[in-house]
């Protein structure tokens, strides 16, 4: 399998050196977001540009360079010469929006700047919206920040986790979600709300999202006990033995993230549907992979593109 990236900015980003150095020192805030999206004309004619910019003619006349001019009223630019209309907002998450554009752009600034994730809730305070339209923003910010990594290599842990539910009473039990999840030590972590533990389930989402040859460090759950006979090496923390750190034989850095995740969601969600679960960890992964930069121009960026199909 190759190594992919589903999100053509976030690869061009990853692979400009420059461009990361740059993300990684610049601060990003809420002045200079205010003076770079002052308005809802502002944010459109950002869309537009991030869009057409690279059109050599005119798709209605053909004329080279046409010149298109912003329609009163209407969130469309028309050609100068034939009046073909160019519809930014088609196929982003602003499309067929009644959410001022200046809204949704703050609230994407909102959870680009936030360490623990944003509520509907709160997204409604501040933005002055309904709940329901703050939940559908929050949703689509989500997906947003759905950013697929390719292969993981190196050293890598994996481990799975339980979330929601009582931990007290047993009938809660059966309601808690299994989370798979996988990280490279120093690098990116993938995470995946998977139907149960078992090998069956597990297995092959190793073989997806871990490169063949990698260092695989793990509990001894049983769902892993067949790794180092499929292309991959293998070792155990025996964590029934008290036995948590063994010189490289570790799993804090898959730990670390599930104690941040679940402080998250606990502190910000309470609740979280199961429905929707893998949309709050693409959000967590999302932070955690680009902890190293800023984010916030990257997400402001990404939302300007036309996003796949989304439900
Ligand atoms: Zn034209």
């Amino acid at each position: 399998m190759s190594e992919k990236y589903h999100n053509n900015f976030l690869d061009y980003t990853l692979s400009n050196k420059y461009l990361l150095v740059k993300l990684k020192v610049m601060r990003y805030t809420l002045k200079q977001f205010q003076e770079q999206y002052p308005d809802d004309d502002a944010c459109l004619e950002a869309v537009f540009q991030d869009r057409f910019k690279n059109m050599k003619c005119c798709p209605g006349c053909g004329v080279v360079d046409a010149k298109f001019y912003r329609v009163k009223k209407r969130q469309c630019y028309a050609c100068e010469w034939c009046s073909y209309q160019l519809f930014p907002l088609a196929n982003t998450i602003f499309r067929k929006t009644e959410v001022p554009l200046t809204l949704w752009f703050y609230a994407i600034y909102e959870f680009s700047v936030s360490k623990n994730g944003v509520s509907a809730k709160e997204l409604e305070r501040k933005l002055g919206v309904s709940y329901k339209t703050a939940w559908r923003m929050a949703k689509q910010i989500r997906l947003l920040m759905g950013v697929e990594v390719g292969q993981l290599t190196g050293d890598v842990e994996v481990d799975e986790t339980y979330i929601g539910g009582k931990h007290s009473q047993r009938y809660e039990r059966s309601k808690k979600q299994t989370v798979f999840g996988m990280v490279e030590r120093d690098g990116f972590v993938k995470a995946k709300h998977v139907r149960s533990s078992g090998a069956r389930v597990l297995l092959p989402e190793i073989a997806d999202g871990i490169k063949a040859g990698t260092q695989i460090y793990s509990d001894e759950w049983p769902a892993y006990k067949t790794l180092a006979r499929r292309d991959y090496s293998h070792t155990t923390v025996n964590h029934s033995q008290l036995e948590y750190v063994r010189g490289t034989a570790y799993t804090n850095t898959i730990e670390g993230f599930w104690s941040q995740l679940k402080r998250s969601l606990d502190g910000t969600y309470h609740a979280v549907s199961p429905k929707y679960l893998q949309f709050y960890l693409a959000e967590f992964v999302f932070r955690y992979n680009f902890r190293a930069i800023t984010v916030g121009p990257v997400l402001l960026e990404m939302a300007l593109k036309p996003v796949g199909l989304t439900p």
